[in-house]
């Protein structure tokens, strides 16, 4: 046992990834429940951005300048509330740059849904800005509503400029810098969305990591791949590129390891699912991110991966399966085309959990990613799990077998108080 969990989940021998095997994948229930209780809803108030990186892979008119009416946002939330067991609500403002509703629009936003909210069902508040507009009344804001706030910022200014330009070309990275220590100023909560390139790779990782690691902020990393509207894109990466990734992405989880301190989304998260035992269950329709309900500027809605908005799909059509003016969300749920993408995705969940070695610390993958590669769900292998998942599994895997073959050699038994395993267990604890 490791912290609670049957160590050959993970794998406790001298040859990588043994324990992960098919047989092990059967103690992973997958299961789906009838209602939601954690909605996560993807409020977009407006399609602008004042920046334009070289990735983006937003299909909204990033100059126009309509902003979701209140009127919407009242119509969707009173048909949230009448969704059957919810139990907490996540409200999260992004795409476009959100800050360029104003703080006015916010107030009256946050007016509304406080006056509405039922007060059985939890709920908080998170917005992903680019940070350029950020100020300290911005901050004071988010620091009343105790909003946690994600900044899109990839590092030091010789990475971030490359990636994250301001319309007129130029590196966003002082405004968007400006704006974190505001945030800081003011103890706001949050950490970094961090978008890694073949640029980011020309780069040690260990600027990546003391960059955000003295600055106290926290690293949700991304891997930017060939996909979808970035497939011909010459900055993001490939399977040819897995060695030089592999490299970097090796030593951050070094680093990481050595400075407890820090906080990598995927990596922390990787160590939730493996030693946490009530991560042996996989809910599909979470897995799957089903529970998540975007809802673009004029209504339209549809559950799914954020990623997916604006797709058009000849199966699917754009996925916005109605508009929340008019539409009861739990009849779209209920509806032959959401059917469809839902049973089509749960059949790519389950073939990683019948196919994939992996499938302990992954999941079953992100399905806007297999999506983009196959223009299908019911895929298991694909592009961003080769470049992430993959190898950081294949990281931590060997990692417990250097500690636990070090361990035999000195007790001959596996005694789990080893740098590795306190390291697990603040991994089940932070977050
Ligand atoms: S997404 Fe990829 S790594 Fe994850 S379980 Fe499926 S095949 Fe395995």
């Amino acid at each position: 046992m490791i912290n609670g969990v049957v160590i050959e989940h993970i794998g406790a021998t001298n040859n990588n990834l043994v324990g992960i095997n098919k047989t092990m994948n059967d103690t992973y229930v997958l299961y789906k429940k009838d209602t939601t209780d954690h909605l996560l809803i993807i409020l977009c108030p407006c399609t602008f951005c004042n920046n334009s990186c070289v990735y983006c892979m937003s299909q909204g008119d990033k100059n126009s300048s309509f902003i979701m009416p209140l009127n919407v946002l009242k119509a969707a939330i009173k048909k949230i509330y009448a969704m059957p067991g919810l139990n907490k609500i996540t409200y999260c403002w992004h795409s476009g740059e959100p800050l360029f509703a104003g703080l006015n629009y916010y107030r009256s936003a946050l007016q509304i849904i406080e006056r509405f909210h039922p007060s059985d069902i939890n709920f908080e508040y998170t917005i992903q800005t680019n940070g350029t507009l950020l100020n300290d009344e911005w901050a004071l804001f988010f620091k009343d509503y105790n909003f946690t706030v994600g900044v899109s910022l990839d590092g030091p200014a010789k990475i971030h400029n490359k990636q994250r330009k301001s319309k007129d070309g130029k590196g966003s990275f002082n405004k968007t810098i400006a704006g974190v220590e505001t945030l800081a100023k003011h103890n706001v909560r949050g950490g970094a969305l961090c978008v890694i390139t073949r640029n980011t790779l020309k780069y040690p990782a260990d600027d990546l990591f003391h960059f955000f690691r003295d600055r106290k902020i926290d690293i949700n990393y991304l891997i930017e791949a060939k996909i979808g509207a970035n497939r011909n894109n010459p900055n993001t990466l490939s399977i040819k590129d897995i060695p030089n990734l592999r490299v970097y992405l090796k030593r951050l989880f070094e680093l990481w390891l050595e400075f407890s301190d820090v906080y990598i989304k995927d990596f922390n998260m990787l160590v939730t699912r493996l030693f946490d035992p009530t991560f042996l269950n996989v809910e599909l329709n979470n897995a799957g991110c089903l529970d998540i309900l975007n809802i673009n500027p004029d209504g339209t809605f549809f559950f799914g991966n954020p990623e997916l908005a604006g797709t058009i799909d000849e199966r699917f059509g754009n996925f916005n399966y109605g508009n929340v003016i008019y539409d009861n969300l739990m009849d779209v749920r209920q509806s032959i085309p959401f059917i469809r993408q839902q049973q089509e995705i749960f059949a790519g969940i389950e073939k990683c959990k019948q196919e994939c070695l992996y499938f302990a610390g992954c999941r079953g993958g992100n399905s806007a990613h297999k999506y983009f590669q196959f223009n299908r769900f019911d895929v298991s292998s694909h592009l961003t799990c080769e470049l992430n998942d993959k190898i950081i599994i294949e990281l931590f895997v060997s990692a417990l077998e250097d500690e636990f073959l070090e361990e035999k050699k000195e007790t001959d038994l596996f005694l789990p108080n080893n740098s590795l395993h306190r390291m697990a267990r603040n991994g089940v604890r932070r977050r």
